[in-house]
């Protein structure tokens, strides 16, 4: 029977959670255990897909099709794993479902309430879909004593009793603040919050502390009494250079022994080589290339967090530090001036109207001057917008997400496509997040492209999360400029990637190809696209 692990956070947000939910999987891996990480999430929303980049960060798209938070994606970066629609739930998405349930009549007239009507359907899915896992690790959102949490935290207590507590592991991740007049680690914002856990009837088995410096042993010693935990569980998690660093020196700190320890299971040591490679390297670089991203959501950069982390898997991949430049696409007249001086320049996913003219101005300085150019999603509508406008003076030339009645509509909504058995049509004005092409899809290169060659096959699958898509009645003009579509859906109506064949190295793709990439196994378009821009860096 799998274990379950389940982990909670104290005294503000913010704390990587995630991140060490992520770190414990890679870590229990690493010791040949199969190990599975799903998030809880206490807001509303049915799922992430309509907040805003601004609030919550990227929108997180797994393969089948599921917007998750951005928390998934340091679960597949750190385990490989691809997580899906099961790993990923919101009250929203709870409330939903026992709703329906309660109008179809389910219920048979019984009061439907929070406890027991919620909580069951949280346990239900807390514990479905698990096969062969030996660790099922579920992160709960938010700070214990909220009181949207409340539900979850009920359940996992609930839990312990079901499942057995040797079968279930409570780990409070927490925080140690310092106070600089007195010159100490406070641990009393921890005693508090562990007050909240047990209030709840929880007792926490191990406690994961963040602090920005090393924690004094008596600190650990008397965090432990108070809290009811052993002294060896206290386990510390100051601030890490990189999040690589997570599995080893978590590893290094004791926690993965005191989680099997709990569990009284007898496991080999893990080996964590892949992890020490990864880090060296990141610490070591042979050299640095600098990549300018002209984006717009410039106040929270966690909306770009897949990009920049499969960047920094790239810059792994050949040595290199990659130096992120951020340009903020609104501020026009002045894109040219930051570009200069950038080896390579991309243009992310986006939605609207803000920004666009700044994101034409980079693409336009790509081409002109050959520099690197990788265009995601809106990056690639875009790519193809410039050159209608710019190269084949088709000055009106318009996406209908910008202007609904542009007498030239290079980019529109004018697409239909197989979703499994059921043929899916686009409507602008449907559900926001019911109407996107999401997930993964497959698509077919053209053999001589450069991206066939980087993948090293002309059959890929790839994610996707957008609305429009590139018109084909346009395809023999705009390729007439030497910007070819040279990947296809595999019925060939839907373009995927576009190559400008008078450039060295410019690249548009329809698709995310940042949600695949992994610090161990490098995303073949982001390496191409690192290793475009040290060539051009040596020029
Ligand atoms: N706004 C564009 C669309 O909906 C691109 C979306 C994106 O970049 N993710 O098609």
């Amino acid at each position: 029977m799998a274990k379950f692990i389940f982990v909670t956070g104290g005294v503000v947000s913010s704390l990587g959670k995630g991140l060490a939910a992520s770190a414990l999987a890679a870590i229990l891996q690493a010791r040949g255990f199969k190990a599975r990480l799903r998030k809880l999430d206490p807001y509303l929303n049915v799922d992430p897909g309509t907040m805003s980049p601004y609030q919550h960060g990227e929108v997180f798209v797994t393969d089948d099709g599921t917007e998750s938070d951005l928390d998934l994606g340091h679960y597949e970066r750190f385990t490989g794993i691809s997580t899906q629609k099961t790993d990923s739930i919101t009250t929203g998405k709870i409330y939903s479902a026992v709703l329906a349930k309660e109008r179809r009549g389910d219920y048979l007239g019984a009061t439907v309430q929070v406890v027991p009507h919620i909580i069951d359907e949280i346990k239900t899915f807390v514990t479905n879909d698990i096969t062969d896992e030996d660790f099922v690790i579920c992160e709960i959102g938010g700070t214990v004593g909220d009181i949207e949490s409340l539900p979850f935290l009920e359940t996992i207590r609930q839990l312990g009793n079901d499942l057995g507590r040797e079968n279930c592991m409570y780990i409070h991740v927490t925080l140690l603040p310092y106070i600089a007049a007195a010159g100490e680690i406070k641990t009393k914002p921890t005693q508090h919050s562990v007050k909240e856990l047990l209030s709840v009837g929880i007792q926490p088995d191990l406690l994961l502390c963040r602090s920005d410096r090393e924690i004094p042993e008596d600190a650990r010693r008397k965090l432990g009494l108070f809290c009811n935990v052993k002294a060896e569980r206290v386990i510390e998690a100051s601030d890490l250079k990189s999040i690589y660093e997570a599995p080893l020196v978590y590893h290094a700190n004791g926690l993965d022994t005191e989680v099997c320890k709990y569990f009284k299971i007898d496991a080999k040591a893990p080996d964590l080589s892949t992890w020490q490679e990864i880090v060296r390297r990141i610490h070591y670089p042979e050299g640095m290339v600098t990549i300018a991203i002209v984006g717009k959501y410039m106040q929270l950069l966690d909306a770009y967090k897949s990009i920049i982390q499969a960047l920094t898997h790239a810059g792994i991949a050949h040595n290199v530090k990659v130096n992120l430049k951020w340009i903020d696409a609104e501020q026009t007249d002045q894109v040219a001036h930051h570009l200069r001086g950038v080896q390579a320049i991309l243009v992310p996913g986006g939605f609207g109207n803000r920004g666009v003219d700044g994101k034409l101005e980079a693409i336009r300085f790509a081409r002109e001057n050959k520099i690197p150019y990788l265009g995601i999603c809106f990056g690639m509508q875009l790519a193809v917008l410039e050159t209608a406008r710019n190269v084949l003076g088709i000055s009106q030339a318009n996406s209908t997400e910008l202007d609904a009645n542009t007498p030239e509509p290079v980019i529109g909504l004018m697409t239909e496509w197989m979703d499994g058995e059921t043929l899916q049509r686009r409507q602008g004005d449907g559900n926001l997040g019911g109407t996107m092409r999401l997930g993964a899809y497959d698509c077919t290169l053209s053999p001589q492209s450069i991206t066939a060659k980087l993948y090293g096959t002309q059959a890929i699958s790839e994610r996707h999360r957008h609305r429009y898509e590139v018109n084909m009645t346009y395809k023999d003009r705009i390729e007439s400029t030497g910007l070819k579509f040279v990947g296809m859906s595999p019925e060939g109506d839907l373009p995927e990637v576009v190559e400008r064949q008078d450039h060295p190295w410019f690249i548009g793709v329809q698709f995310h190809p940042e949600f695949k990439s992994r610090p161990f196994a490098p995303h073949p378009l982001f390496v191409g696209f690192v290793g475009a821009a040290m060539e051009n860096l040596k020029s």
